[in-house]
């Protein structure tokens, strides 16, 4: 079932992609980030710390901290917090997902935790490759980079259990960062049109996430041509999120990220509940 929230064109700002303490890489308590949330006028709050499935495999032994137990005590923080600011923002439960196809198995796993809200999938690293973070890049590598990239973000597509995309063209993020070369995606044209039909034919959000925004690449990730094309094509789903690792970047961009929907063609962006995608109206 899909639920229209209107009413007379309120501002209604969202943030769905939001890491707590409980993420290996965030740096606040679930009430610390919803005190922020009440302070700068946001109404919901989907706490999405991550899950790389398969550094389940590695336990304790993992540089990214314990996967299961921390994504247990980031539920178990969400589910303590929300009544507490019942009636002053909406607390979600969700989880990054970080590369849902590489061990199925581990995946499976990683989404019996809990009866989340939302799930995002996304794709730090390649099989077998670091986090693209961590990578070197040079005019040779960055071609096939980008190929893999967008061949295993369209098995995620076609395959995965999520609600929303995460971060289409994260590898850019760190290209621009550190090099003088900005990849032409035309000629990954054809690749990201068939991950947006997959999208499309299986009714999944694609996410606009702002945190690129304030990073040398300046735009959102992905930015505003291919959220367009995506509309194009039949795109319905768009959720947004800020990508926040502290109380300072919650809620940051988001509403460039709502304008850029609007722009785009989207009068509603997407947050979900119970993995049911719920349409907040865009008051431009
Ligand atoms: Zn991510
Ligand atoms: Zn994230």
């Amino acid at each position: 079932m899909i639920y229209f929230i209107v009413g007379d064109i309120m501002k209604i700002i969202c943030d769905t992609h939001v890491h707590s303490e409980n993420s290996f890489d965030g740096e606040s308590s679930v009430s610390d980030i919803c005190n922020s949330a009440v302070e700068k006028g946001i109404n919901t709050v989907t706490i999405t710390d991550h899950m790389e499935a398969p550094e389940i495999r590695f336990g304790d032994k993992s540089i990214y901290g314990n996967a299961k137990k921390m994504i247990g005590k980031s539920v178990s923080d969400v589910e303590e917090t929300a009544s507490k600011f019942d009636g002053k923002v909406k607390l979600l439960k969700g989880m990054e997902l970080g590369e849902p196809m590489h061990f199925p198995k581990l995946t499976k796993k990683a989404l019996e935790i809990s009866d989340f809200d939302f799930i995002l999938a996304s794709v730090h690293n390649l099989k077998d490759t670091e986090d693209f973070y961590y990578l070197e890049y040079t005019e040779e590598n960055i071609g096939s980079l980008l190929k893999s990239y967008f061949e295993e973000l369209l098995d995620t597509a076609l395959n995965a259990d999520f609600d929303s995309l995460a971060h289409l063209t994260y590898p850019l993020r760190y290209i621009y960062e550190r090099t003088d070369i900005k990849p032409d995606l035309e000629s990954y044209g054809e690749i990201i049109d068939a991950i947006f039909k997959a999208l499309i034919n299986r009714e999944k959000s694609l996410e606009i996430n702002t945190s690129g925004l304030f990073k040398p690449i300046k735009t959102t990730l992905p930015d505003i041509n291919l959220v367009r094309r995506f509309k194009e094509l039949g795109g319905k789903y768009v959720t947004i999120g800020s990508d926040a690792h502290n109380c300072k970047d919650l809620g940051k961009g988001v509403e460039k990220g709502i304008e850029i929907a609007k722009i785009c063609g989207f009068d509603h962006y997407t947050i979900y509940e119970k993995r049911e995608p719920k349409l907040i109206e865009i008051w431009y």
